[in-house]
């Protein structure tokens, strides 16, 4: 009875670990995933475009879409149409207009992630070493760069900004 039940439950662990392999459910390789980032008007400014764009080369992140564009209030408020209606949103859309900026499509293995990583958090104040907004931020409004946070933000920031046949994946 006791052999049985075991039995049971190795067939039963088996037939998920085969299920896994063959769906990819338990295949802890990274996902390619290609993220919006965007060098924001303070960092142009400052000429830090080079050093944040070699942050991301040197961990691994590729570029596969580049431009420098100066967004009006529309485009700066529709692509932050997220945030209407808080406090530092009209000071988020007129910093976000205030010069140009540098956007990029970046890809890589977990390229969303390791892109939030390399920026560090929201207030540079509280941002680790070593990142990018620790190192070239001044505020939270000013705050050098912006990621996509999620694979869902990631696609549509991206198509906000480039056409398909402006990215070349590099996979
Ligand atoms: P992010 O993903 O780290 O950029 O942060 P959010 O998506 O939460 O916010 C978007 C942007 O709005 C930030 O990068 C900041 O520039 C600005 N922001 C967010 N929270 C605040 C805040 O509390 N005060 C101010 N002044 N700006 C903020």
């Amino acid at each position: 009875m006791f052999n049985r039940s075991i039995f049971t439950v190795l067939a039963a662990v088996l037939a998920f670990t085969l299920i896994s392999c063959l769906t990819g459910d338990s295949d802890n390789r990274p996902s390619k995933e290609v993220t919006l980032s965007i060098i924001k008007p303070d960092a142009v400014e400052n000429n830090n475009i080079g050093e944040i764009i070699a942050r991301f080369e040197k961990n691994g992140l590729r570029i596969s879409g580049m431009k420098m564009v100066k967004l009006n209030e529309k485009e700066a408020g529709d692509f932050y149409s997220v945030h209407k209606g808080r406090p530092f949103y009209d000071d988020l859309v007129k910093f976000m207009t205030s010069g140009p900026v540098v956007v990029m499509v970046l890809e890589g293995d977990d390229a969303i992630k390791k892109n939030r990583e390399l920026m560090g958090a929201t207030d540079p104040e509280k941002a680790a070493a070593g990142t990018i907004r620790k190192d070239f931020a001044k505020s939270i409004s000013k705050n050098a760069v912006h990621g996509s946070d999620t694979p869902e933000t990631a696609e549509t920031e991206v198509l906000f900004f480039f056409k398909p046949e402006e990215i070349k994946n590099r996979f």
